[in-house]
């Protein structure tokens, strides 16, 4: 039977004026994320996006898959297309739900008919395919309340849509819908999660890393050069910075007090980053992955003396998470793996034994200036590489 995903959009649907440039955001995206799994025909209709997978012997799971990582999309009916013909949906809804139906106890049908000319009511569309059904598994009960599986027919313009229950979708709103941001990419478990987090509520993300060699090795940049690959089934391209950042910390190391170290070297990313966008010209905000007292780095008095280096807002979406939630999130979006690869990390390199966890700003900035890092700085954007982390 012919299968075409429904995908069904949410908070976007809500958007008044603004849902049909949301729609053909996702109707980009999906385009270009399904490009490499085969042909396939989308169209939209009654807030809900169909993708039809087409040619010989599909690959609907691979569809599937990569359609509940669009942001935008709550949930997905992989759904056979049955002709608008009652006689037909009785037949033919048990056959192509047969594996579901075998594997349950308890069923109900739910039908809905957006197509208000097609002759059968919702009652009587469900009591007929419920009567269909309990004949060819006579195992079966009906149960209204709690059942295991709902069928669903939804008569619809052209086709009258079976499914079972449907599955989540990414959910957020479409990505390219509210600006660009840069992402400080470490190796780490929550800069991932956190730029995922942004792609959700839209955002393109970009990402920045910061590489100290020989400290840091080559198979260091690897390692979040495939985080940022993991990302992109989520986020689509990445453009992806890869800073030169030894000297800085070494005249770091070598200039300033030890305990405002961390906190020195992570304004001086925060400068090299905005550089960074100011000459991209058109990212508007960094993103990183801390979460509210995780670490001495991490507290508001460290946060406060990192911002006052910053011209640009700086968003953490983990900023109010446990390590947990975090870890949870890295699991489900496939880059817990990779991030717990035991290779060093710049900021690991020079840590202080111990790092100020309520540095002043006056003190931070006084020791900050008694080194003239300009021309680092300069030389480090100068030297930044850049390439771009393709989905597929
Ligand atoms: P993560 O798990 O994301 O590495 P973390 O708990 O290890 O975080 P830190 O090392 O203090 O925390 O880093 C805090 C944030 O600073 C990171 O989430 C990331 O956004 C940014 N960051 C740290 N190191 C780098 C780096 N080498 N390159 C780019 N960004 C970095
Ligand atoms: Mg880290």
């Amino acid at each position: 039977m012919k299968e075409i995903i429904l995908c069904k959009y949410g908070e976007i649907a809500l958007k008044g004026l603004n849902k049909s440039t949301f729609e053909s955001m996702m109707v980009k995206t999906i385009k270009r994320r399904l490009a490499s799994a085969g042909e396939f025909r989308v169209t939209k209709s009654q807030s809900t996006l169909y993708v039809e997978p087409l040619g010989e012997d599909p690959d609907v799971d691979e569809f599937e898959n990569r359609l509940s990582k669009v942001f935008g999309i709550v949930k997905l009916c992989r759904s056979g297309a049955v002709e608008k013909d009652l006689g037909a949906i009785c037949e033919k809804a048990p056959e192509y739900l047969a594996e579901v139906l075998e594997n349950a106890r308890t069923f109900k049908v739910n039908a809905r008919r957006s197509d208000k000319k097609f002759p059968h009511k919702s009652p009587e569309i469900c009591a007929e395919l419920g009567g269909a059904i309990l004949e060819r598994f006579p195992h079966l009960e009906v149960d209204v309340h709690d059942p295991q599986v709902t069928v669903t027919v939804e008569v619809r313009e052209d086709y009258a849509y079976v499914h079972s229950d449907p599955v989540d979708g990414a959910g957020g709103i479409p990505v390219g819908s509210s600006g660009r941001a840069l992402l400080l990419l470490s190796g780490g478990i929550d800069s991932p999660v956190a730029g995922y987090m942004m792609a959700r509520r839209g955002a393109v993300v970009e990402a920045i890393h910061f590489e100290a060699p020989p400290y840091t090795s080559d198979r260091a940049r690897m390692k979040v050069e495939t985080l940022a690959k993991l990302m992109t089934a989520y986020c689509g391209d990445v453009k992806f910075f890869c800073v030169p950042f030894t000297e800085i910390q070494e005249l770091l190391r070598d200039n300033c007090p030890e305990e405002l170290f961390t906190i020195l070297m992570r304004r001086l990313m925060m400068e090299i980053a905005q550089r960074i966008c100011e000459k991209d010209g058109d990212i508007q905000a960094l993103v990183t992955g801390e979460s509210l007292g995780q670490v001495a780095s991490q507290t508001m008095y460290a946060m406060v003396c990192t911002d006052a280096a910053c011209r640009m807002p700086v968003f953490r979406p983990c900023i109010g998470m446990d390590k947990s939630e975090i870890v949870e999130i890295a699991r489900k979006i496939g880059t817990f793996e990779t991030s717990i690869l035991p290779y060093e990390d710049c900021c690991t390199v020079f840590t202080p034994k111990h790092p100020k966890t309520r540095p002043s700003l006056a003190e931070v900035e006084k020791a900050q200036a008694s080194f003239d890092f300009e021309p680092y700085i300069q030389k480090a954007v100068e030297g930044t590489s850049v390439t771009l982390i393709k989905n597929r």
